[in-house]
């Protein structure tokens, strides 16, 4: 397969190189198909794939057993944490660089920002800048070895230290060494817009909670006591300095007092208060503020939200940028769920052969446990929402446009003669799926369920006719 160059799909001026076959592979995440791809090995790129517009679809040959999806592309699993990729907080940039021209580099600095403000991308952009070869006025080449090593987070002298907790492959002593691999992973995932809850979801661990431990200051030391392996200078990224251990801290103090020349330790946190005095006094502040509303909102738009929900999600967010991602997620999932449940009613109103019928099943059972659940709430909602219409009540029925109207036409045929058997059908599924139910048979039955209480429905209304 190879891609065709269309103009829609660039992101940070930096266009993805095309006309190169790609290796392809599909994964299953929280939107209704991500599909990624490596090109070359060096740049991978991920389809997000949205169910708006079919469009872009001929355009890549792509095959999907569900249309009307359209695409969108942008550049993954290579972190671009330069100044440029950093959303806002120009100030901030600014006064860093001159900071570290004026030759007034602090060597222990406190990058104090709440959460989705970027306070650790840009811990890690400024530390990439200080180690570049050739860098411009305002940052990073982005191409000299070091700045390639940056991107891949792998410099030997870029060292991380953050909250970790006991997980399935570190059973004891965990520490932030250990999980290096998994941190650069979720690091490049999110491009550095790291929180504590996503960082513990992605370790699976529940709700434990992390701590950056005293065994985690020990191999901070040891880091100090080896010379710098090729950089201007070793840096040292502790995340979520609030979750330093005291006796951590304690060990740290002398550390962060005096690191080695060529040294710089930037301490990354999101509340002041929860610091540690002894720490606090030792580290040159850089206050990171959350982001303003148009920056939130200029985010969005270059990730083909549509404008009024970019609007409203910016607004919400309130200059998090974590807390927009996640709410453009449930809003790509919600959206989904729609299209889904709009083909499945269909093919199951009106089976003739049963082959797209049988596509759809499989399609639903490869999607994660969480996505199929989420699927059928949605289906739940949505006999609700029948009933509340069949009943006058259209004003319970939250849903609006396309959404609205379907409900609109398909509520006749939810009624006495099936809703209860479909509401109950919906409820057993959910809870055999928690249960890790075969999804493949779990979908087949249930769809074959559904056709006869659909056919059931529509006699009930031809009887009342
Ligand atoms: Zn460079």
């Amino acid at each position: 397969m190879s891609f065709v160059k269309h103009p829609r799909f660039k992101r940070g001026g930096s266009p993805i190189p095309w006309g190169i076959s790609l290796r392809r592979r599909r994964i299953e995440m929280t939107a209704m198909y991500f599909e990624y791809y490596t090109v070359s090995d060096v740049q991978c790129v991920v389809l997000q794939i949205n169910p708006t517009s079919a469009f872009a679809l001929k355009a890549f040959g792509v095959q999907l057993p569900i249309p009307n999806f359209s695409l969108s592309l942008r550049p993954f699993n290579k972190s671009t944490m330069q100044f440029e990729h950093i959303i806002g907080q120009q100030e901030v940039k600014e006064r860093l660089i001159t900071s570290y021209k004026g030759g007034r580099l602090a060597h222990t600095q406190l990058f104090l920002g709440p959460e989705g403000s970027g306070a650790l991308p840009l811990a890690i952009a400024f530390a990439q800048f200080v180690n570049c070869k050739q860098p411009t006025e305002t940052d990073s080449c982005g191409v000299c070895p070091s700045c390639k090593k940056f991107q891949k987070l792998a410099h030997p002298d870029l060292h991380f230290y953050f909250p970790t907790t006991t997980t399935d492959a570190v059973k004891k002593d965990p520490k932030s060494e250990l999980m290096l691999t998994e941190w650069r992973t979720y690091l490049s995932k999110n491009q550095g817009y790291a929180t504590q809850n996503s960082w513990y979801d992605f370790l699976g661990v529940g709700n434990k909670q992390g701590t950056i431990y005293v065994r985690d200051a020990a191999d901070i030391i040891g880091k100090m006591t080896l010379k710098a392996y090729e950089a201007n200078f070793k840096v040292i990224v502790v995340w979520m300095v609030e979750k330093l251990h005291e006796s951590a801290s304690n060990k740290l103090l002398k550390t962060l007092e005096e690191p080695p020349d060529n040294t710089l330790i930037l301490l990354v946190a999101e509340r002041f208060e929860l610091l540690l005095p002894t720490v606090r006094s030792r580290a040159q502040l850089v206050k990171v503020p959350k982001l303003t509303e148009p920056d939130v909102l200029q985010w969005l738009t270059g990730q083909d939200v549509d404008s009024a929900m970019a609007q409203s999600i910016a607004h919400q967010a309130n200059g998090n940028l974590n807390a927009a991602i996640d709410m453009q997620g449930s809003a790509d999932e919600a959206q989904s769920n729609f299209i889904l449940l709009r083909q499945w009613l269909r093919l199951c109103f009106k089976p003739g052969n049963f082959v797209p019928l049988h596509q759809f099943n499989q399609e639903m059972a490869k999607l994660g446990r969480e996505r199929q659940k989420s699927f059928l709430k949605c289906a739940l909602e949505s006999v609700h929402n029948s009933l509340s219409i069949n009943n006058g009540n259209i004003q319970w029925v939250k849903s609006a446009g396309e959404e609205l109207t379907f409900a609109q036409n398909f509520a006749p045929y939810i009624n006495k003669a099936n809703h209860l058997e479909i509401y109950k059908m919906i409820n057993q599924a959910i809870y055999h799926i928690e249960r890790n139910a075969h999804a493949g048979i779990l979908f087949t039955d249930l769809s074959f369920q559904l056709v006869d209480l659909m056919d059931a429905g529509r006699k009930y209304v031809n009887s009342t006719r």
